[in-house]
């Protein structure tokens, strides 16, 4: 079967020398090669979180963790700042979890701004909240530091944060922004296969956790942190991915934190220059656009240029590559371009250039 390039935002495409690292021999995860194996990412992992905290491996997608968030730190009233597809779930996981929870519902493409949580947080009814930080139905970045901020005069309030499509493209400093969970699932910008989560928790969390009588097992904080102190996991993890995680890792580093973030938004920009070029206009609102991705209106918005986002798509998958059509209710008034994970400019060309020769034909 031909193989097709993925330029959608996730699961994004995985390199040769990834999937090398991920059939590595098998090893217990009770023994001392595991250890080893974790000893030397954790490390690389607090350096990338800028962290002081234990970073826990979670072989699950990115919702088991946003679920364990829920089900280890909500004990009153949990506010889910809602913004599109990922954080709108949020809130009904909320209360499949059985806790009572409210919406901050913006339209989709806007930001969740700090001014809004502020106010419903100064009602005293929440003791947590969840934040997407890159929302990757609509392309929309909300600005954390801001809304981070607001911990200081909400100490007692367990700020819960999605990084899953932003975590590796940018910097997230987890000590220094104060919140109290951050994750990832690694299939997005990590550029791992799916299967595998990362996530921190703070002290606050920790012992927040330890007082939830019904936080489970599988996603138990105080379970991940009890064995990372001996670099295990709770139960037998994903090793396969955690080697290619290793292998990844290894790369950030030889290519420098900086010199990757810098990668990613200068590979965005192009994006959003090829969008211009051809007429289109962007979804998020301005100055919120993610840089993992653009998330390109298609009469989702009113002027710019319309084309039959399916045919586009068919044309550019004839050539090799899989853009996305659009998610959810922007389905088809929006497409999304990827520029995750191992995206040069060189290959990002090579996209434009499959765009360029559908566009020619549609
Ligand atoms: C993809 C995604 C998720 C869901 O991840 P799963 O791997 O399907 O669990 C959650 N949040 C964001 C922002 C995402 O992009």
């Amino acid at each position: 079967m031909a193989h097709v390039k993925l330029h959608i935002p996730g699961p994004v495409e995985v390199s040769e020398k990834t999937f090398k690292a991920l059939c590595s021999p098998m090893i217990g995860h009770r023994g001392q090669g595991f250890k080893d194996l974790y000893a030397k990412i954790q490390p690389q992992l607090q350096t990338l979180l800028t962290t002081r905290q234990l970073v826990y491996l979670s072989t699950s997608s990115a919702w088991g963790v946003m679920e364990g968030s829920i089900r280890n730190l909500v004990q009153k009233k949990v506010l889910n700042c809602m913004c599109g597809a990922f954080s709108d779930k949020w809130f009904d996981v909320s209360k499949k979890c059985g806790k009572t929870a409210e919406a901050l519902q913006v339209e989709w493409g806007s930001p969740i701004r700090a001014e809004a949580i502020d106010k419903k947080l100064a009602t005293g009814e929440f003791d947590a909240l969840t934040l997407i930080h890159n929302e990757t139905s609509t392309g929309t970045m909300s600005p954390l530091a801001e809304i981070a901020a607001l911990k200081k005069k909400y100490p007692d309030v367990m700020f819960i944060v999605d990084a899953v499509s932003s975590m590796s493209a940018v910097p997230l400093k987890f000590d220094e922004l104060g919140i109290d969970v951050l994750l990832a699932g690694t299939q997005k910008a990590f550029a791992l296969p799916p299967g595998l989560a990362v996530f921190v928790a703070s002290p606050a969390a920790l012992a927040k956790a330890a007082t939830a009588k019904d936080r489970g097992y599988y996603f138990d904080f105080v379970e991940f942190q009890k064995n990372a102190e001996q670099s295990m996991t709770p139960s037998t993890p994903a090793i396969p991915h955690i080697y290619a995680l290793s292998s990844k890792l290894d790369e950030f580093f030889a290519e420098g934190l900086e010199a990757r973030y810098a990668r990613h938004k200068k590979t965005n920009q192009m994006t959003r220059d090829w969008a211009a070029k051809h007429g289109f206009t962007l979804f998020p609102e301005k100055g919120f656009e993610s840089i993992t991705l653009t998330c390109v209106s298609n009469g989702a918005r009113p002027g710019g240029r319309v084309v039959d986002a399916a045919k586009l798509q068919k044309l550019v998958k004839d050539q090799g590559i899989l853009i996305d059509g659009g998610y959810g209710k922007i389905k088809g008034t929006t497409f999304r371009l990827s520029n995750m994970g191992d995206e040069t400019e060189a290959t990002m060309n090579q996209l434009y250039a499959a765009l360029d020769k559908a566009m020619a034909q549609l």
